[in-house]
């Protein structure tokens, strides 16, 4: 279910269509699409429909909804093409590099070499 949104945020601009993006897969709490600037063959976002801004502001009532993006990412990368793993990386706050306020995590796979991560 969709929560909480933030019209000047380009995550819930691109969640409600606002902005377009190359959606991978969508679901009641989730949508995924392509980085717009890769570092990988495959980086794709998992991006929840709620503006939660990272995980320092998520709260208990975001338990179910951080497994679901977790146990998402290994039918994500496999579709992409990914095989033989691939990497999560969720940055929290301007500390952990966080630049888009809105949750997501990258799921970033593919041959090296890789532009950061
Ligand atoms: P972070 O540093 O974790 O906040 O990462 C934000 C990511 O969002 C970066 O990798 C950007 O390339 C990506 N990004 C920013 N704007 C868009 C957009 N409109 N569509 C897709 N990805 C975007
Ligand atoms: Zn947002």
């Amino acid at each position: 279910m969709r929560g909480r949104m933030d019209p000047n945020c380009i995550f819930c601009k691109i969640v409600s269509g606002q902005l377009p993006s190359k959606k991978l897969y969508e679901d009641d709490d989730l949508i995924v699409f392509n980085d717009i600037h890769p570092k990988a063959p495959i980086h794709l976002l998992v991006v929840p429909k709620e503006h939660i801004e990272s995980l320092i502001t998520a709260g208990p009532q975001h338990q179910a909804l951080a497994g679901k993006m977790l146990l998402l990412a290994p039918r994500l990368a496999r579709e992409q093409g990914a095989t033989d793993g691939f990497r999560v990386v969720i940055n929290n706050g301007p500390g952990g590099g966080q630049e888009v306020f809105h949750l997501h995590m990258h799921v970033v796979a593919g041959p090296r070499p890789w532009k950061g991560f």
